[in-house]
């Protein structure tokens, strides 16, 4: 196991002392020195397993005294906190639907405020920055330690491959905005299935993380919550073996870089370019439009572009998400110009 990344194991939600014990027992064993556990559960809809609530508590101070793992738990709002707190648990964290919610962001704050107990803060289930960024500064204006961010994904409308696409563009921006922040993975809410968290976790080495933070239950089968996902503890254990760590570049390998580099450059260069020429064409068939009374959106021709384009893109390996998602955008500011063009008209 790579010592420099930090490594946060356990179930989705503590069930009965027994899975508590056992799964902590197998994580320990495998060297894990960080053990989660929900012990109140966001549930998306009523009617489901909402966590065993205090009694949980008890149980990871069992897992902390008879392992030495040190224990961390989900809270959402002050009562959360001072049930926690007085369970001395070490470590709490702010799940994804509380990140969202700035009241209870700072409710937590409120009662969390020189309490000394470092927090981790999961991206807002929606993919806004600046939500994330809020949470952790209310934390940190609080006088909180932040023990790191964990990017657990990003909610889209509609059947997905994954249950929380990655979205790997907001860590980056997080990464640039707090150089110092630790950030893990979440690669178990991420894939919301176990054939997707190696490949995700993998990823997130590729992209720089700091560790990860996985869903691991001795029955996954029977869990009571988020089932798909969850890991065995061998499952887990191997994944930690597959896992191929990727190096930051030294200054020696820069060297050797710079010639891809150079090529990508000149490759982006000519994007823009091109991407210039086709915003003047646009300008051009804008004043025609407006001179002959002509709608700037005609959806067939739209739906024909993008197929032609997925098409074309297939032949050169592109995939058709990522043609789709291109040129919807490139559409969108043709749009955009073609409805600033008129409006400027008619003034
Ligand atoms: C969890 O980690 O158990 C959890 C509920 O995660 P999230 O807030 O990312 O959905
Ligand atoms: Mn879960």
């Amino acid at each position: 196991m790579n010592p420099s990344k930090t490594i946060i194991a356990g179930p989705c939600s503590a069930e009965t002392e027994r899975q508590v014990m056992n799964t902590a027992r197998s994580l320990a064993t495998a060297g894990i020195s960080i053990f989660r556990a929900g012990i109140w559960k966001p549930r998306t809809k009523p009617g489901q397993f909402e966590g065993i609530g205090t009694p949980g508590l008890e149980w990871l101070r069992d897992v902390r005294e008879e392992t030495g793992m040190r224990v961390t738990t989900e809270v959402a709002n002050s009562r959360h906190v001072e049930a926690a707190l007085k369970a001395e648990i070490d470590i709490l964290w702010i799940g994804a639907r509380t990140t969202a919610n700035p009241f209870a962001v700072q409710e937590i704050a409120d009662s969390l405020r020189g309490c000394g107990i470092p927090v981790m803060v999961k991206n807002p289930i929606n993919p806004d920055i600046e939500l994330w960024t809020g949470a952790i500064e209310r934390l940190q204006n609080a006088g909180i330690r932040i023990f790191a961010a964990i990017h657990r994904g990003f909610s889209t409308y509609g059947e997905q491959t994954y249950r929380y696409a990655p979205q790997w563009q907001i860590p980056i921006e997080l990464r640039r905005r707090m150089p110092s922040l630790p950030i893990l993975c979440d690669p178990s809410h991420m894939g919301g299935k176990r054939e997707h968290v190696l490949p995700l976790a993998q990823a997130s080495y590729q992209m720089n993380a700091d560790g990860l933070f996985v869903e691991v239950h001795c029955n996954p089968d029977e869990a009571l919550s988020d089932s798909r996902q969850q890991l065995t503890p061998d499952m887990f254990i191997q994944l930690l073996e597959q896992l191929r760590q990727h190096k930051v570049p030294d200054s020696a390998e820069t060297g050797n870089l710079a010639g891809f580099r150079n090529r990508i450059d000149g490759c982006d260069r000519q994007i823009v370019e091109i991407l210039a020429k086709r915003m003047d064409i646009v300008k051009e068939i804008s004043a025609y439009k407006n001179e002959h009374d002509l709608t700037v959106l005609q959806s067939e021709r739209y739906n024909d572009i993008i197929n032609n384009l997925i098409q074309e893109g297939r032949k050169f390996g592109l995939s058709e998400n990522f043609v789709k998602n291109l040129f919807g955008m490139i559409h969108t500011e043709s749009v955009n110009l073609q409805l600033s063009a008129i409006q400027n008209h008619k003034l």
